[in-house]
């Protein structure tokens, strides 16, 4: 049986051309077969040649994701398992991670295998899913990642936000019950660099730990020699442990979450504690009053860690996102010793590199402070971006030198 047919407008087949995975409703002229959502779809152009071929869901304004542009390849088991054996591989080869134990092995569009991440920790692997296609390949992803990496232990997580989108609203219980797992009750323990943190699976954020900011721990560690340190967003203390390893006289961690810094305090003890000259804080705190605080009083920083979590969902929060990523800059450098170091970072996709820029140069023009801009730091190599989804990349950082 050929599958249904997903007819687009007039001059709506220019992404679908340049192999961009995600296709939106308003796109569509017709749909002709009556798939249901979750079938496999062809999709032509508006006279009738082939394009690609993905999976439909008509309650989502995504409402094709497309998974092939070859016409002779179908989407059927070993599809899904081609695609898993190959993100995997891309990652066996990457000799960024050699030295650590907790690897994305898989990162949506980016792999190919839009609405599944695939985060592994030392063994136990965490699955993220948020689409409709992915949901029903579950078990085929499951056995193709099983038996490429045999894994202790699966763990299963929806994003809920987006799984909303996809269901128009409300996740079906089916789809709730996959994926809601128990995950482990004790932390995980990995290693990075010579590192060990441990990772709560269960209550975790994102999948249990920032593994985007891998390579950008090792850069920061570089410039903390001797150094006060203010790790702010600190989460488990992971940029405050490397700052610590790169010889930081004091790190002070802020967070607003206990149970982070719960696990903050944990690592530093499972990493040997501090030498004899060092101290290490932490302190759980809303960043901006902690900041605000600090900047009235006479203490200062040699280096400022700024790693906020993602401010802009969409791109109607820009304006907002911005003004909240100047503020933060601004105060972030009234705290820094002159020629002493920022680091800053946006997670947020829709602000993009140029327009952070710019923010964090309002930030110095406000703060009074002369910055230069002596790095510029991106997500780690295993969340790669296919140039095909430019969106896929979302994480930016500038290593600032601020006089
Ligand atoms: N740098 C960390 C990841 C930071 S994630 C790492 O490398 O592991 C963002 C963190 O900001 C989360 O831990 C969250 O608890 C914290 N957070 C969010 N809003 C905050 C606020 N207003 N003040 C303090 N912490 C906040």
């Amino acid at each position: 049986m050929s599958p249904a047919v997903v007819v687009l407008k007039s001059g709506r087949d220019r992404s679908v051309r340049q192999r961009h995975p995600r296709l939106f409703a308003s796109a569509i002229k017709e749909v002709s077969g009556r798939p249901k959502d979750g079938d496999v779809v062809d999709v032509t152009d508006n006279k009738g040649e082939w394009l690609a071929r993905g999976v439909i869901n008509q309650q989502a304004q995504i409402a094709v994701r497309l998974l092939t542009w070859q016409h002779d390849e179908a989407i059927d088991e070993t599809f899904w398992q081609r695609r898993v054996h190959a993100a995997i591989a891309r990652r066996k080869r990457d000799p960024a991670l050699a030295h650590t134990d907790a690897i994305r092995w898989v990162f949506g569009e980016s792999d190919g295998l839009p609405g599944l991440i695939a985060d592994d920790y030392a063994g136990c692997l965490v699955l993220e899913i948020s689409t409709l296609a992915a949901w029903r390949a579950l078990p085929v992803l499951v056995d193709a990642l099983s038996e490429a990496i045999a894994p202790r232990r699966i763990v299963r997580r929806m994003d809920e936000e987006r799984l909303q989108h996809e269901f128009g609203g409300m996740v079906p219980r089916a789809v709730r019950e996959a994926l809601c797992d128990e995950a482990p009750a004790e932390p995980v323990e990995i290693r990075e660099r010579g590192l060990r943190f441990l990772v709560n699976l269960a209550g975790g954020q994102k999948t249990g730990f920032y593994l985007d900011q891998r390579d950008n721990r090792a850069r920061v560690a570089a410039y903390c020699e001797g150094a006060a340190v203010l790790n702010a967003f600190s989460y488990t203390g992971a940029f405050g442990l490397h700052a610590l390893a790169g010889g930081a006289r004091r790190v002070v961690n802020v967070d607003s979450s206990g149970e982070a810094l719960a696990l903050a305090e944990r690592n530093l003890a499972l990493n040997g504690g501090v030498r004899a000259e060092q101290c290490y804080e932490c302190v759980e705190a809303d960043v901006f009053d902690y900041l605000r605080r600090l900047r009235n009083g006479d203490e200062r920083f040699d280096v400022v860690i700024l790693d906020p979590p993602k401010f802009a969902h969409h791109p109607g929060q820009i304006e907002r996102a911005s003004r909240a990523y100047k503020d933060l800059n601004r105060v972030g450098m009234s705290v820094i010793n002159p020629g002493g170091i920022l680091v800053t970072f946006s997670c947020s996709g829709v602000v993009d590199a140029a327009l952070f820029q710019k923010i964090v140069f309002s930030a110095a023009l406000e703060a009074g402070r002369e910055a230069r801009v002596i790095e510029r730091l991106t997500q780690a190599s295993d969340h790669p971006v296919l140039l095909s989804f430019p969106e896929a990349e979302y994480l930016k950082g500038l290593i600032c030198r601020i006089e």
